[in-house]
């Protein structure tokens, strides 16, 4: 596993486990059989219990929907322009 404590839920808290089950609209005419709508990536990398800072590798990256939803996921937010990824802010991170 990669490490990250699961969150201990509160008692009539909010929701903090993954569902084992999703409703989504099947994708069509996304130009390839098997296309993920972006929801169902979110709730895969959920699953996957994947966090800021994690690396996710997209085997059979198809579309590339769950890499650019995983790179959402994972982006660790700059500290120095406030951007939601440091990756790619204009600031380049100068900082790190
Ligand atoms: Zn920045």
């Amino acid at each position: 596993m990669n490490g990250h404590r699961a969150m201990i839920p509160e008692r009539n808290g909010k929701q903090l486990t993954p569902k084992d089950f999703i409703v989504e609209p099947i994708t069509l005419k996304k130009g390839l059989v098997g296309a993920k709508p972006e929801k169902v990536c979110r709730w895969i990398l959920d699953l996957l219990n994947v966090a800021e800072g994690d690396e996710v590798v997209d085997l059979y990256p198809g579309t590339g929907i769950m890499g650019r939803v995983a790179q959402e996921v994972t982006a660790l937010p700059c500290y120095v322009c406030g951007e939601n990824d440091k990756q790619t802010c204009s600031c380049d991170g100068l900082a790190y």
